[in-house]
């Protein structure tokens, strides 16, 4: 018997065993995470 793990974030979609996140919210977590290093990045062209 397969035990299915949910999203913890939006509990509906199977997800991956590694982060807990399906793999929509692990691309929106990708996507902040790049989000706070070009911030930065960005600052310094300034
Ligand atoms: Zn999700």
């Amino acid at each position: 018997m397969e035990r299915e793990t949910k999203c913890i974030e939006c509990n509906g979609f199977d997800a991956n065993k590694e982060s807990g996140l399906c793999d929509a919210c692990e691309n929106i977590e990708l996507r902040k995470i790049n989000g706070l290093l070009y911030l930065p990045a960005i600052g310094l062209i300034l």
